[in-house]
This record gives structure tokens, sequence and C-alpha cells, in this order.
């Protein structure tokens, strides 16, 4: 009522506009449009004209094409063969060459159904940023390549030292699988899709495989960048700066890997694995986390190796590196206050001819979102804030587009970005996932509350109703990153997702195929209409509200929550250093860091309940009558209103550390980061944690000291 009225539509009609416009004949056809064919990063110009063009049919006059030269690698050539030694059983080694005993497909194979049969380009297995090699060398199965995978085989006296390493997919992004072997003297690494992790060992049930029905097809492959994620995102010849034509190159090495590496199927795994049965210990003597592989009744018995005298892995990876243009699309609607950004995005480029769920499932979503608010803007409607739509490139070599993005235009997002909200596989299950800077988690339940749920068990359920409230902390893997990351702006990042009980979602292989999607993931593509929904409602609360929609005492108890954990994870390190040298008698390694700490978010938080208290009491004077003669008690309230905004917009902001965390120093975010071996799940305080975990007690008072300092900066952004 009380609010500057520059805009012509009224808040329920735009939210009525954005709840009716989706539907699911569009999203099928964009679905459709994007999965007709090859659009690897920088091979995709001919969809992101098709995406600008589309979204100024849609309204968005102000629609443009943003170009970045970046570094990256397409797949040439690629090998993997078992070698036995002739007479390897008469021992008559000196007499004896080497033959195959087994060459891998490395290909997936071709159905009908799937949408790749007629394609001669279709892309080919491989992954992005994987070093050039030919190697031969004994291997070792590794189990999930996770560090503490890595750990146990050393203590099990294990070496990888001059081997080819044979993990299995999961648990952590595979990029960091490679770091952690190469940096152990390992030659080559071979990671393959066990059919145990799918929750598809109903397939030995005799569930059908993909096409037939939804369990795997055995000779899926999962391609996907091998970058070390956590060290840096983005060009990795340009950290810190847009890879604009021309400007200085770094050498790419402390973000890619040096040793080769290749994904491949079960099937092709098959023949490896039953090499190592009876050689050195059994997978599932090692721990809980080694069991659960499902190729047993395949005749695996899931041994360790190493592989024994007399046979080796071949290992061949032929890559082209270029340095190529990329582009992403940008599209602009200017809001009529100053400063105040909101921005929202998903990625275009894709590792197959389809990508159904990934990325456009999101990229379906987002062109219907954009619809929406194009059916605003025929109404007159300006929105209050600037909205910026995103359709990023080189997402899957490395969320380059977006990064290469932030870093050139930090500026500007620095002082005016509110929150990014990133969809990049919208739907590949029924199950809604968020993670979520604390400051969106009140918004992001409040908008799932308004959207009904596209699998009710009870008639009227919302999507609210049906997910289980969890929200995530910020990790990585998607485009989100840069934003959190390294400009400490306030995300969002949301999808429907599968699960054991689900069809088997067959992430970047052919048979993510718009012909799974149709008739698998979303027959009757309601959860793309919901995401679109979803997405387009939060845009617009953070938008059109004249209060941001953020609740700063969720950040404090989110940092609460964090504290304890790390407390916990430093007592526990401790009690086992005390036990060790039988003396419980040291006092506390960590001083009085977490005193401190846990001072300065009590006094964030207080800060933080009267900001959120007199944001919700000017919400109400903004819907009082005021006379319009009080004109100027009117003046007096946008002022206000103004100056909480920017108390809000600034509090993610103060988290930032210039000089980045230790070992990474791209990564500014005190409070959020990937972890350092994990790569897509959340660390939280991550430079106190990671000292924490390397006993390091002095860069741990070091790191509780820099964390002190920003937690009172945000008190005073806040009041
Ligand atoms: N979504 C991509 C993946 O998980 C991101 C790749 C990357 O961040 O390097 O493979
Ligand atoms: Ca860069
Ligand atoms: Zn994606
Ligand atoms: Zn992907």
């Amino acid at each position: 009522k009380n609010w500057p009225q520059s805009y012509a539509l009224p808040y329920d009609e735009l939210q009525d506009i954005l709840m009716s416009t989706p539907d699911e004949e569009h999203v099928r056809g964009w679905s459709k449009y994007y999965t007709s064919g090859p659009h690897l990063a920088g091979k995709n110009f001919s969809q992101a004209l098709w995406t600008e063009n589309m979204w100024r049919g849609f309204g968005i006059a102000d629609t443009s094409i943003a170009s970045y030269d970046v570094y990256l690698n397409y797949p040439i050539g690629h090998r993997l063969a078992l070698l036995e030694k002739k007479d390897r059983k008469k021992e008559e080694a000196a007499k004896g060459g080497w033959e195959v005993k087994f060459e891998a497909d490395l290909e997936e194979r071709v159905h009908k159904e799937d949408g790749t049969s007629g394609l001669k380009d279709r892309i080919p297995t491989f992954h992005g940023f994987s070093a050039n090699g030919n190697v031969t060398a004994p291997f070792v199965y590794a189990n999930y390549g996770t560090y503490q995978d890595f750990d146990d085989l050393s203590n099990a006296n294990i070496s990888v030292k001059g081997k080819i390493v044979l993990a299995r997919y999961g648990l952590i992004f595979r990029g960091l699988k490679v770091k952690r072997a190469q940096e152990l003297g390992a030659v080559g690494v071979v990671i393959y899709s066990d059919p145990g992790d799918d929750g598809d060992e109903t397939n030995e049930k005799g569930v059908d495989t993909y096409p037939s029905g939804p369990a795997r097809e055995p000779s899926s492959v999962q391609r996907g960048s091998v970058q070390f994620l956590s060290i840096a995102p983005g060009d990795p010849t340009t950290p810190g700066y847009p890879s604009k034509p021309g400007v200085p190159r770094q050498d790419p090495k402390h973000a890619v890997p040096s040793i080769p590496s290749i994904p491949i199927s079960y099937l092709d795994a098959l023949p490896l694995l039953r090499a190592l049965n009876g050689y050195g210990p059994k997978a599932s003597s090692m721990s809980e986390r080694w069991k659960g592989g499902g190729l047993g009744y395949r005749g695996v018995e899931y041994n360790i190796g190493p592989s024994p005298d007399g046979i080796l892995l071949n290992l061949v990876n032929e890559q082209e590196y270029v340095t190529t243009p990329i582009w992403n699309v940008i599209g602009v609607i200017n809001g009529t206050l100053s400063g105040e950004v909101v921005l929202i995005g998903n990625h275009h480029d894709a590792w197959v001819a389809g990508g159904a769920a990934d990325p456009n499932s999101g990229s379906a979503a987002l062109n219907e979102v954009i619809r929406s608010f194009g059916k605003a803007l025929e109404k007159g409607w300006r929105p209050l804030r600037t909205i910026v739509f995103a359709s990023w490139d080189g997402e899957e070599h490395g969320l380059i587009g977006s990064t290469e993005w932030v870093e050139e235009f930090l500026p500007w997002l620095s002082g005016s970005a509110v929150a990014y909200l990133n969809v990049d596989v919208g739907v590949s299950g029924p199950h809604f996932k968020s993670s979520a800077s604390p400051v969106l988690n009140k918004a992001l339940y409040e908008i799932t509350s308004l959207v009904a749920s596209p699998n009710q068990t009870i008639a009227g359920q919302t999507v609210r109703d049906t997910w289980d409230g969890h929200i995530q902390t910020m990790g990585s893997g998607s485009d989100f990153t840069a934003f959190q990351d390294y400009a400490g702006i306030p995300c969002v990042d949301m999808g429907f997702s599968y699960s054991p009980e689900s069809a088997v979602y067959h992430y970047h292989s052919n048979y993510d195929s718009f012909d799974w999607m149709d008739r698998f993931g979303d027959p009757g593509w309601h959860y793309h209409v919901t995401i679109a929904k979803l997405w387009s409602l939060l845009a617009a609360k953070l938008v059109e509200s004249p209060l941001i929609q953020f609740n700063a005492t969720d950040y404090a108890t989110g940092l609460s929550r964090y504290l304890r954990s790390a407390e916990d994870e430093a007592k526990q390190i401790h009690k086992g250093d005390a036990d060790e040298n039988n003396s419980g008698e040291l006092k506390d390694p960590w001083d009085t860091t977490f005193a401190h700490l846990k001072h300065s978010i009590e006094g964030l938080r207080a800060a933080a309940i009267e900001l959120d208290a007199r944001a919700a009491k000017l919400e109400e004077q903004l819907s009082e009558d005021i006379p319009w003669w009080k004109w100027w008690e009117k003046v007096k309230l946008f002022y206000e209103v103004m100056k909480v905004n920017n108390r809000y917009k600034y509090l993610e902001r103060q988290f930032l550390y210039p000089q980045g965390l230790d070992g990474r120093s791209w990564f500014k975010h005190i409070v959020f980061a990937p972890g350092i071996w994990t790569g897509y799940s959340g660390a939280t305080f991550p430079g106190l944690v990671e000292s924490i975990a390397d006993k390091n007690w002095t860069n741990a008072k070091r790191w509780g000291r820099i964390i002190d300092k920003r937690i009172k900066l945000a008190k005073e952004q806040l009041g």
C-alpha cells in the first residue's frame, strides 16, 4: 500500500500469472528441443542463439550472449585393456609376450529409444580435464577412492604408487578421487558405476534394465569433470579473473590432474574386478564403507589386489586441449529500485546429446519461468528489483561460464546482488532437495508451501508437506559456487531428485535421454512444471517484496550449529591425543577460541533478532493506511525500508575473507566451502575445521580470530 507504485501489477496477480503459466506441453517441448543433439561446452552456439531468441520472444528485450575464451578438452581416443603374460601359469615368463585378455568397449550401447542411435557425432565416454597418457601397470581396487579409503589402503600396506587405481563412483566428487590417487603416486585412474550404489541390485532380481525397464543399463557410463573442484572452479588458466581474449594464462596444473583417467560401465569393470578375485584382502574385511559392491551375483568377490604378477592394465587417454569460446546467455529485466538485483540461472552445456535431466529439466523450467515473467511484462509490470536470467555454458567441465562471469562482474555483483537461485538438474526423480544460505531458509519454506506437490498421498498436499524440510548447507558441484563462495551472495539450489526406490537416473550417460524422462523420470512432466513454479515464485518473492525476504536470525542459528560441530570434532581429536599421551591433564589446545566465537555469535544473534523484528514492524506499517497528506511519513518509511534492506543485502558479504582459505585462496567464504575431500557436500567454518583435523592448533586459533572478526563485522552490519 505505502510503497511507491511504479509497477502496474499487484503482487497477488503476478503470483497468479507465475502459477498458471507453466504447463506440461511447453516443458515437454523445450525438453525435446534441448535434448535433440550434442551440446558440449563451446560446441553449443546454435543452442545459445536459440535460447537468446526465445527469451527475446518472451519479452526480455535485453538478452545477449556473454562469451569467454576458456581452456578445456574434447575427447579424441581411449583404450582400456587387461593384459596377461603368456604362459603365466607355467611361470615361463622369459618366453612370454603379453596378450590381450580383455578389451573394454568404452562405449554405451545404442538403443533406438535413447535418441542417440542416429547420431554419428554422439559423445564418447571421457573425463573433462583428464590428462593425456598411455600407462601400463598393475591395478588396485580403491573402493570409492575417498581420502579415507586411500588411508585404509595404506594402513593395510597396499600401495597405489606406480599402479592404476580402480574405484567406484559415489560419495565424493570424482576429480578428488583422481587428485588423491595422483598425490599418492598412482599412474592412472579408472572409475566405474557399481550397480550396488544405484539401488538397482533389483536388476539381480530380474527388473528390466533401460530401455525396457527402470534398472541401470549395464553399459551406461558416467562422464564428468575431474577438475580439482575444491581447489578452484572456473577456467584453470585464469583463477580469479575473467577469461577474456588475450588475458595472461597460468599453468593449470594446480586445478587439474596430471595422470590420465577414464570412466567405465560396470560391464567393462566386471573382468577387471574378477581378475582381482583371490588377490589381496577382501573389501568387506576393511570397514563398513568398503562393503556393498553390487556385482557379487556376477562373480565379483571384491578383492583389493594388487593384481597378480603377469596381469597388467593398459590405460590410454587421448584428449585435445584448446582455448575456445563459450557462450552464456544473459537476460535482464530492469527494476525500479537501483542497486538491488536477484539472479537466477541454469546451465545449457551437457555431456551427452540428451541430458534430459542434466541440465535440460532445469533449462526447460527456466524457459517457463521467463515465459511467465514475460506475460507479466505484457501487462505493463515492472519489477521492483532487477532480475537477471542466466543460461551458463561450460558448467560440466568446471562451472566455467558462471565462474568467469562472476569474476568479470564482481564489483557490480558485490554492490547489488541480493540472491542467486540455481536449478541445475530440475528433475531426476520425485524427491524435493535443496541447499541454501540460512538467510533464505524461511523464504524457501514459505514458497514450497504455496505449490501443490505432484506426489500427494493426501489430497491438497504442497511440496512443503511431502518434503522432509531438510535444507543442506551449500557445497559445490553447480553454478552457485562462485556466487556463494567467491562473491558472498546468498544462494539457493533446488530440484527434484532420485532415490533407491525410483527409476535409476543415468547421470551423465546417453540414457539420460528424452525417452527416459518421458517414460520413467517424469511421465506427465508435472515435476518440470512444479520446479518452474517454485523457481519463479521464489524469485518473485525476493524481487517484489519491499523488504528483502531474508531472515538473519536463521543465519545465527546456523552459525551456532556449525560451531558446535567444530567444537565436538576438536574435542574428539584432542581426546584421542590425550589418551595416546596418557595425560588427560592437557590444557585445551584451542585455548579460548570456541568461547570467543560463541560469544560473538550470540552478539550477532541479538542484532539479527532485532533486525528481523524491525523488518516485521516495517512490513506492518507498509500495509497500514497513511492518509495522503501525511506523505512525509511515507517518505520516511521508504528510507527506513531501504536501510533495513541494505543491512540484509550485505550480511553474507561480511563473511568473505579476501586472502581466502589455506591452500585454496580462490575460496573466500569463511562459513561455507566445498569439502576439501568431498567437493559436492559442504564444509562449514572450513579454515577452522581443517586446521583442527590437521591438529594444527596454532592455525586453528588463527582461524578462530579470522572468523571472530568476520562475525563481529556481520553484527555491525546488522545493527
Ligand atoms: N556438475 C558437474 C559435476 O558434478 C560440475 C563439474 C565441476 O564442478 O567441475 O560433474
Ligand atoms: Ca577465471
Ligand atoms: Zn548439471
Ligand atoms: Zn552434470
